[in-house]
Order: structure tokens, then C-alpha cells, then sequence
């Protein structure tokens, strides 16, 4: 099955249950005004490489504040989330590091596992006995990496467990939590807090600024030693433009929104229980939801296209998940909870996704 490219509309009727804006962030005044106040200030595009002239006063704001809120020591923020997580994962495994990563974790991890000068081992989903025998069994410096919550089913890791298993070996610990930050944790700080691990001398955290924060970017939170590191060494943030100061305004207006308003991530919560209770009140088979993600399974990958495609007619836009984006085989459709949905809003898109669904979905 081919994919297609479809564009959003910029304003429309449609309910979107499908783009990752967890705390409906990515529109709100505040966000968007600091969006073109630092275009405005500091240009459309940061101009050159962070090392170059692609550093400005707001990225290291962004930085200093993002670290405080997660409670990481420092923090440094590349273009994406993917270019964080390549720049960390390579620059905790110099040849002679062992990756011991989780067989659900994003492409991006999985790609900054080829690229590292190190060897990977792939172990069984959120299984810290698996992390320990890798571990066991190796000799020399060995990083666990994992995602904190899981893009497809948006269910958390044992992440304090899997860091109990690490530090027995005395390995090192990555969390990657695109989908936590804003969402997990007091007030949002992200699954990395929850755990108990944020701060800690052996944990590097990667985070995305286009998901909760509703801009783009990503950023790597550690200790100052490994951040000073990455500056140095990582190729993703010494070969790449810097993040364009928009995207910098914007993630930072969306932080202190959400340091202001703590309550924005116990509400997405809130949104994604209610509606996968309804979910499966009405039948159908849904993950019980972690985060703001709640994935419905459709049975077949043509009749997860189809169920998504009608969805879209009546005005529901959802998220469709098909072999090979999911190694499991399983389709589904994945819905995302936003702090913003009203009840009036989870009616709706459980009218529209139950009158569309295929017989064999419930
Ligand atoms: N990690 C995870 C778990 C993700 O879901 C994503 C985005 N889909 C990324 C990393 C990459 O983040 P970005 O979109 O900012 O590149």
C-alpha cells in the first residue's frame, strides 16, 4: 500500500484526533505571537550552524529553562527530535559501548543505534530481565536506551525498573520522552521525573518541542559533561542549522504556559481515559492509555485505511497505523487525547468513529 500526502487545512471543521499537540498548544495566542515575535527579532532562519551564527539569546533561555523544569543539569536543543536522538545515542556509544535497546523504540533511536560506533543489542519490549541478561553478559562500557512512552499504543515504559536493571550493571541510561514531556510527571516535567531519574548523574533524556510544546525541535537534557560533549562532538547539532528562532519562541512561550498551568497535563490524561472508556464501553478494542495516546485496532490494514478515510469524510481526523510502521503486524487507529478536547468533542469523534467502523471491529 503506497502513501499519500495529504495537506491539513489551516482552519476547518474537522476534529483532529490525529496530530501529536497534546495540550493544544500549538495554536494558542501566546505560542504563535512568540512565534513571529522572535522571526521578527532574530530572522526566519537561525542563518548558519549552533557553532556558526545559529545561536541566539532565545535558544539559551530555551535551554536554561527546559532544564530547570525537567531537572536536568543542562540541556541543548537541536532541530528535531530525531537529531537529538541520533546526536545522544552516538554520543554515548563510542566503539566498545554495548546499546542494549527495546525492540518497540522509535526509528530514531534505532537509526542513532546503526549509526554509533558501538554494538546493539535488541531486547524484548519493557522487559527489564532482558536489559539485565544483555548486561550480563557483555564486557565494557553498555547504555539501555529507551522510549519513555510508545508512539503506536501509548503505553509507558517500567522506565524506574528498567533504570534499576541498568544501574546493577553499572550501565548507562537513555529515556527518550517525545511522548511524556508535558504529559507524565508533575505538572508535565516528563516520565524521566516520574521515575525518579531526572537529574541523575547516569541519565541523558531526549525530548521533542513539536509534540506537547506544539513547535518543532527537539532537545537532549543531561548532565553539563555529556551537553558539553554533544556541543563538541555530535554531528546532528555541529553539521545542522540551528533551530529557527521561531520554533525557539515558540517552545519556550508553550513551557511557561505549561509551568503557569500545571493542570494542562493531569486534563490530557483525564481526555485520554474518558476516551478510551467510552471506546470500549462501545466495543471496541482499545489500549488502556498511559499518556495522551489511545490506539483502537482495526482488523485488517485495508480496513484501518478505510475506517480512517471515512472518519475523515465525517469530519474526524485520526491517525492510521499499518504494517510496517507497526512490527507487530497489528492496524489500528490511533487517536490522540488534547488537553483543549471538550466532552462535547469526545461525543462527537466516538459518534463519528462508531458509525463508521468496519462489522468486524467490535
Ligand atoms: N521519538 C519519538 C518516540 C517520536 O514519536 C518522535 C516523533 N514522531 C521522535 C522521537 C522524533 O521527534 P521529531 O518529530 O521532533 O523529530
Amino acid at each position: 500500500m503506497t502513501r499519500a500526502l495529504r495537506p491539513r487545512p489551516a482552519a476547518s471543521d474537522t476534529l483532529d484526533l490525529a496530530g501529536n499537540d497534546y495540550l493544544g498548544l500549538a495554536r494558542h495566542p501566546e505560542v504563535t505571537d512568540a512565534a513571529s515575535g522572535a522571526a521578527r527579532r532574530w530572522g526566519a532562519g537561525a542563518t548558519g550552524s549552533r557553532l556558526v551564527s545559529g545561536s541566539t539569546a532565545l535558544h539559551a533561555e530555551l535551554e536554561g529553562e527546559l532544564a530547570a523544569f525537567c531537572g536536568a543539569e543542562a540541556a541543548l536543543v537541536l532541530s528535531s527530535g530525531y537529531a537529538a536522538n541520533l546526536a545522544a545515542v552516538t554520543a554515548l556509544a563510542p566503539a566498545g559501548t554495548l546499546l542494549v535497546s527495546d525492540t518497540s523504540n522509535h526509528a530514531s533511536l534505532i537509526d542513532g543505534c546503526r549509526l554509533a560506533r558501538g554494538t546493539t543489542e535488541v531486547v524484548a519490549h519493557a522487559d527489564p530481565d532482558a536489559v539485565r541478561k544483555a548486561l550480563a553478559a557483555r564486557q565494557g562500557p553498555a547504555v539501555g536506551v529507551f522510549d519513555a512512552v510508545f508512539s503506536v499504543d501509548g503505553d509507558a515504559a517500567p522506565l524506574a525498573a528498567l533504570a534499576a536493571a541498568c544501574r546493577e550493571h553499572g550501565a548507562g541510561i537513555l529515556v527518550d520522552d517525545a511522548h511524556g514531556l508535558g504529559v507524565l510527571g508533575e505538572g508535565g516535567r516528563g516520565s524521566a521525573h516520574a521515575a525518579g531519574l531526572a537529574g541523575a548523574p547516569d541519565t541523558v533524556v531526549t525530548v521533542t518541542l513539536s509534540k506537547s510544546l506544539g513547535s518543532q525541535g527537539g532537545a537532549v537534557l543531561g548532565p553539563a559533561a555529556v551537553i558539553d560533549h554533544l556541543v563538541n562532538t555530535a554531528r546532528t547539532f555541529i553539521f545542522d542549522t540551528g533551530l529557527a528562532p521561531a520554533a525557539a519562541g515558540a517552545a519556550l512561550a508553550a513551557l511557561r504556559l505549561l509551568r503557569a498551568e500545571p493542570d494542562r497535563a493531569a486534563r490530557v490524561r483525564r481526555t485520554a481515559r474518558t476516551l478510551y472508556e467510552a471506546l470500549t464501553a462501545a466495543g471496541f478494542q482499545a489500549a488502556r492509555p498511559d499518556a495522551a495516546v489511545v490506539s483502537v485496532r482495526a482488523p485488517s490494514a485495508q480496513e484501518a485505511a478505510d475506517w480512517a478515510a471515512r472518519c475523515r469524510e465525517q469530519g474526524l481526523a485520526v491517525g492510521c497505523f499499518r504494517p510496517p510502521s507497526v512490527p507487530d503486524g497489528i492496524s489500528r487507529l490511533r487517536l490522540t487525547a488534547r488537553a483543549d478536547l471538550t466532552p462535547a468533542d469526545l461525543d462527537r469523534a466516538l459518534s463519528v468513529l462508531t458509525r463508521t467502523a468496519p462489522p468486524a471491529a467490535r
